[in-house]
């Protein structure tokens, strides 16, 4: 008899591609992988743990399946980075938790399952970069899209950031071992590729001496089956001009950026430790503009950093409203106690952090929808992503659109478009951040 096994990936994509690979794994050791919660012998919450808000989500996502217990779930397992970051504490304080496994040990999933079904409680935290970033996987979202982790960990050390500690130094996967993975997810249907890691601009500094990220991506557009490579995660310094070149030259290549920037001001920068001041960054987005044509800009601000008086509020406001953004998100800064920034004197209160965040999403909004009406009257690709019987509408995703983050496209057309499928599409209106048109 095979166990049902259940899958809850928490956080961001480099979290899912783990748990993907973890799926992959349990299928292989003869578990039946269950999306139905209620059915499951065992689940595993892949857990988030770099901030505030998320590690509340993961703990109550935890409490939420243990009540399961009490119908058919033999079994919780947690991995991920709130077990990693709070190892022997959260072992303590988890008792609902049958196996908990931190980032060396996810691995062994099948194994610790096992054990745990018959009856041991499985603790394994193992060395962080054993991590395999290698390995099948079943992807846990549509099967035209994968989102490819080309790296692990992080160097860059953001004062208010958690996740260097949680995920380890920065390491990069060999390219062979990235295009083989992509070859074969093209050949499983995926049509998207979204290239994804802490920091994908450092991409190949560690193993190769160099930034290979460029070298990389014309790689992937070598790939005959895949249709778009979209880049997600850079980190301002590390986008050079090689950088720039290739994704205005290479047509597979969405002319989309996602930089988080998460300030503007020189003494929040510096504060945050971070590389590159307020004119290097000014210079670079207008370098992208000016080189790589309809280019999106996505980028992230923390507002309410220790310190940040409200000077350092006002021209990361001025900032967001000149650049006009195509894509934003803002967070209030979270005091995490174990980074620089959480032993920093000046801690502002969490109302102000979170009313300052809310000021720069209020602004984003009125950005956000000039710029979609700006598209009216354009034809744009757009993949499609299926049909809402309600809306009476296909619905699906442009260029400046990345998976489960950004907008959606909402469009009238023939009969019979399929999820994964691109049409293109007129755009006739805007309805908030999205936009409608017409098939052409
Ligand atoms: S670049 Fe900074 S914010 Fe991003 S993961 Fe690394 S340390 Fe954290």
């Amino acid at each position: 008899m095979s166990y049902k096994v259940g899958m809850i990936s928490l956080g961001c994509c480099k979290n899912q591609v783990d748990a993907e690979h973890m799926l992959a794994d349990l299928a292989m050791n003869g578990f039946e992988i269950c999306p139905d919660a209620e059915q499951c012998d065992a689940i595993v919450i892949n857990t988030c743990g770099f901030i505030e808000d998320a590690k509340r989500e993961s703990i109550e996502s935890i409490f939420e399946t243990a009540r399961l217990k009490e119908g058919k779930l033999k079994v919780l397992a947690v991995t991920g980075c709130l077990s990693e970051r709070y190892q022997q504490e959260f072992a303590e304080e988890v008792p609902e938790a049958d196996v908990i496994l931190g980032l060396g040990s996810m691995n062994n999933i099948s194994q610790a399952i096992k054990e745990a079904l018959d009856g041991k409680r499985v603790v394994s935290y193992g060395e962080k970069t054993a991590l395999s970033l290698e390995g099948g996987r079943m992807l846990a979202n549509e099967p035209y899209f994968a989102y490819l982790k080309i790296a692990e960990g992080c160097d860059n050390r953001c004062s208010f950031c958690s996740i260097p500690d949680i995920r380890g130094k920065f390491r990069s996967r060999k390219m062979e071992d990235i295009i083989a993975e992509a070859k074969e997810l093209a050949d499983k249907g995926v049509v998207e590729i979204n290239v994804v890691a802490q920091d994908t601009t450092r991409y190949g500094q560690d193993i190769y001496g160099k930034l290979m990220l460029a070298e990389l991506l014309r790689e992937l557009c070598k790939i005959e089956k895949l249709h778009w490579v979209r880049i997600l995660y850079c980190y301002p310094d590390h986008v050079n001009d090689e950088l720039i070149d290739v994704i205005a030259s290479e047509p597979k290549i969405v002319k989309y950026i996602d930089l988080p920037l998460q300030h503007i001001s020189d003494p929040m920068l510096k504060s945050m430790r971070r590389r590159g001041n307020s004119e290097y960054i000014k210079k670079l987005l207008q370098k992208l503009r000016d080189r790589i044509e309809g280019v999106i800009i996505r980028t992230t601000f923390i507002a309410g950093l220790p310190g940040e008086s409200e000077q350092d509020f006002e021209e990361l406001c001025d900032f967001v409203r000149d650049q006009a953004f195509e894509r934003l998100g803002c967070f209030a800064y979270s005091l995490e106690e174990d980074t620089p920034a959480g032993q920093m004197e000046n801690q502002l209160d969490e109302e102000t952090r979170r009313h300052r965040s809310d000021l720069i999403m209020e602004l984003q909004m009125g950005i956000a929808e000039q710029i979609a009406h700006s598209f009216e009257g354009m034809v744009l690709e757009v993949l499609c992503e299926g049909y809402d019987v309600e809306a009476q509408c296909y619905f699906g995703r442009s260029y400046m659109d990345a998976p489960d983050i950004d907008t959606k496209v909402w469009f009238t057309g023939e009969a019979g478009i399929q999820p994964g499928q691109f049409v293109n599409v007129e755009v006739t209106g805007a309805d908030g951040y999205d936009l409608t048109g017409e098939q052409v």
